[in-house]
């Protein structure tokens, strides 16, 4: 017998929990056929609603139902560690509980694990019922994403993946205190098959992200997986020293040969503000890493555990 793990983050989702349940138990005969065993790890991420109590109504019909809840909110990537370092399984999944990651995907998903792959990631293809100002920043940023890191990511990738013990272990090993797990899932490799489908819209409920959490989630990914942002302002400083010292000659020259005196400060306060600018956005990318490298030498716990089930 060979166990599955399942993690569920949920952040003030009581009204999906149990529905989350029920479509997970329709792979029921299919893990049976299978000789399949699962353990299901609802993640509750200092929920301020009923979500803790919904998943405990279910413990107690249910044996195989665990659950982990935070202090507070420390987001999903923390709650997904979290699951991670929990799930004992032979095979781990990681899935949103709104139904949005559908657990029918499942089988398909062994199928290609039983055929080699280690891990079974997934991808939407269309973003129906997004806003296209939403879609398109999206689209924008898994282009530059790929350009600039080591971490290959697919545009519409989710975070709803099954994997080996192997890989599991890996990501476990990775404990990071800015998690940015789309791109731990691309970092750390490992023989991967991409699955597609249609975007669900989410079961109950809203979604937890607004357009500037996303932004600022973006600028996360980036700085966590690349450092072309410091390599760009040292080039920007160069192309501005180089175009300064061009300027001088020029302006030696002009005076020598025609004599003009000082005319022109309009165009030096545009250069003057022109050039504070750059240096400020270069500072300001210095300081985002230096930010990140703060909190990670902090070495704080990535989540703090209330009750456990
Ligand atoms: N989630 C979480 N902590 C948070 C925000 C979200 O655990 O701080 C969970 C949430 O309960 C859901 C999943 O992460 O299961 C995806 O969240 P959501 O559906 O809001 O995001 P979207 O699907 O819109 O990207
Ligand atoms: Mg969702």
């Amino acid at each position: 017998m060979k166990l599955l793990s399942a993690i569920v983050p949920c952040y003030n989702e009581e009204e999906n929990v149990p529905y989350f349940y029920e479509e997970f138990l329709k792979n029921e005969s299919f893990f049976k056929e299978n000789n399949l065993d699962f353990e299901l790890w609802y993640i509750d991420d200092g929920s301020k609603d009923k979500t803790a109590e919904e998943v405990k109504k279910l413990i107690q019909k249910d044996s195989r139902v665990h659950l982990l809840t935070f202090s507070r909110n420390f987001g999903k990537d923390a709650a997904i560690f979290a699951g991670f370092e929990k799930a004992k399984g032979d095979y781990v999944a990681c899935m949103d509980a709104d139904l949005q990651d559908p657990p029918s995907l499942l089988p398909e998903m062994f199928e290609n694990i039983w055929q080699g792959y280690d891990m079974v990631a997934t991808r939407r293809v269309n973003r129906k019922g997004e806003p296209p100002i939403r879609s398109f920043f999206a689209r924008m940023f898994y282009r530059l994403m790929n350009k600039i890191s080591d971490a290959q990511i697919a545009d519409g990738a989710r975070d709803f993946r099954l994997m080996t013990r192997p890989a599991a272990d890996a990501i476990v090993s990775m404990r990071e205190y800015n998690r940015f797990t789309k791109g731990i899932f691309g970092w750390v490799g490992f023989k991967t098959k991409w699955l597609e489908f249609d975007n669900v819209e989410r079961k109950k409920g809203e979604t937890k992200w607004s357009f500037w959490k996303l932004f600022i989630y973006s600028l996360e990914g980036i700085t966590s997986f690349s450092t072309t942002p410091l390599a760009f302002a040292a080039v920007m400083g160069m192309l501005f020293c180089v175009a300064s010292f061009a300027l001088i000659i020029f302006i030696i020259i002009r005076t020598l040969v025609f004599g003009d005196p000082t005319s022109g400060w309009p165009s030096l306060v545009c250069i003057i503000s022109l050039i504070s600018g750059v240096q400020l956005l270069c500072l300001g990318i210095v300081g985002q890493y230096l930010a990140k490298t703060y909190m990670e030498v902090k070495n704080r716990p990535i989540y703090l555990v209330k009750e456990e089930i």
